[in-house]
């Protein structure tokens, strides 16, 4: 079986930037012009349409395909495809068979780019598609002028809040088109960072903004509602505050008819006690407790540190000594939430719900502030951010790093170099 370390996307690439010469030679002999090369389809169909060749004294137009090898027409299926009909060149790396792809009994001329390529652009791709380093360009990166990279964030970043939306959507579909509850969900998941995503996700599902507001002026019901949804007052301890938040949910429980998650589902191990759900929900119940209608208030302000102020938020007293109910710990705990939380609830909940808000009703101040927030938040401090440091790509805020951890992600980790504004300028370097 053939195989080879060039994979179709790198012919589209050279093909796109016209990086072949224009004056080439079929594998049958004939001479081949490449007057136009035609535009590029992400589609099912022929890679390039629109293209014009002279073939000999003949000027052809149409379809051009590719392959890594001629033989990969058949494997593809083409010849059974009418879409492939009006092929008029097949262009492959390496021409594997000796006679030419047929459509409707006529031969398509092929054309082999393998010995036509620029030497600096193969080599440059194989290091990058051939690397095992986390960042493939990891020993190139600083060849890349900074003003290049700081373009390429602005895109990145844009394209993560993008992706995000299509989360807020999803999960505004669900709340019938509500942007209360729908910000209020985006929060409770980033509540539970990554490890309790999910059971804060259900909880705020299980519980609907509604019943929060009925008992706002309440604290303690609040968090009866919060921890009983969560599935934590099941258990069984004596002490006072757990006895009485366990009564009022009974209460409360029986009053909306309301079912609690399953406790199971929320996780402790490996987390420091500082981030164990439990403080994390008494914290949420805290948000909760200050805040109404926040959207709206969120939408309304254009002063970034008064929604940082909105988002604050204090647990209940009895954290002060507990991580858990029933165990008291020595240690002191900070039972409200940082300004490192609050920046992650920007990032992750805040600006992209605003984005989509902007986005849906075609509002571009909202998509702005959205973009401001970002630009006005501190940028997370994780592996990912770190290892761009170590490579010298900096980051100054939230809208930086979001853009690194996006191209880390979607682009590096997918070996999607070709695509990549950084990889366009390596690959002629
Ligand atoms: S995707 Fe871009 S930044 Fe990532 S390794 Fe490839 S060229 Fe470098």
């Amino acid at each position: 079986m053939t195989s080879s370390p060039i994979k179709e996307d790198f012919l589209h690439y050279l093909w796109r930037i016209k990086k072949v010469p224009a004056a080439l030679e079929t594998t049958d002999g004939r001479a081949v012009e490449i007057l136009e090369f035609g535009v590029y389809n992400l589609d099912s169909g022929p890679d390039f349409f629109n293209a014009k060749i002279k073939l000999e004294d003949t000027v052809w137009v149409g379809n051009i395909e590719m392959h890594v090898f001629t033989s990969d027409w058949k494997k593809h299926g083409h010849q059974h495809d009418k879409a492939y009909d009006n092929v008029i060149l097949h262009v492959v790396y390496e021409d594997d068979q000796s006679d030419s792809v047929k459509i409707a009994n006529e031969a398509i001329p092929t054309l082999a780019l393998k010995a036509k390529i620029p030497k600096i652009y193969l080599d440059n791709y194989l290091t990058l598609v051939q690397s095992i380093n986390d960042i493939p360009c990891k020993n190139m990166i600083s060849s890349v002028p900074s003003d290049k990279i700081n373009l390429w964030k602005y895109t990145l970043s844009i394209e993560r809040l993008h992706n995000k939306s299509i989360t807020v959507t999803e999960i505004l579909k669900t709340t019938n088109y509500d942007w209360e509850e729908t910000l209020y969900i985006m929060l409770a998941r980033y509540f539970g960072a990554k490890v309790n995503i999910e059971p804060f996700e259900m909880l705020a599902r299980s519980l609907p903004l509604s019943i929060i507001n009925k008992n706002k002026d309440k604290r303690e019901t609040l968090d009866a509602l919060i921890f009983g949804q969560a599935g934590m007052l099941m258990a069984n301890y004596e002490d006072d505050y757990f006895l009485s938040l366990k009564k009022e949910f009974h209460y409360q429980q029986k009053k909306y008819n309301i079912k609690p998650i399953d406790a199971v589902a929320w996780k402790f191990s490996k987390l420091r006690p500082m981030n164990f759900p439990t403080v994390r929900l008494a914290q949420f119940a805290g948000l909760l407790y200050r805040v109404t209608f926040l959207f709206s208030q969120i939408k309304e302000t254009d002063d970034i540190n008064e929604i940082k102020k909105m988002l604050y938020s204090q647990a209940s007293p009895y954290w002060e000594d507990h991580y858990r109910f029933g165990t008291l710990s020595t240690a002191s705990i900070a039972k409200q939430t940082s300004s490192d939380f609050i920046d992650i609830l920007l990032i992750n909940a805040v600006s992209p719900v605003l984005y989509t808000y902007g986005l849906i009703n075609d509002e571009q101040k909202y998509i702005e502030k959205a973009i401001q927030i970002l630009e006005n938040t501190t940028g997370e401090t994780n592996t990912i951010t770190k290892l761009w440091k170590s490579l010298g790509v900096t980051t100054k805020t939230a809208f930086d790093t979001q853009a690194l951890i996006h191209l880390k992600h979607n682009y590096c980790h997918e070996h999607k170099c070709l695509s990549c504004k950084i990889g366009h300028e390596i690959m002629g370097r």
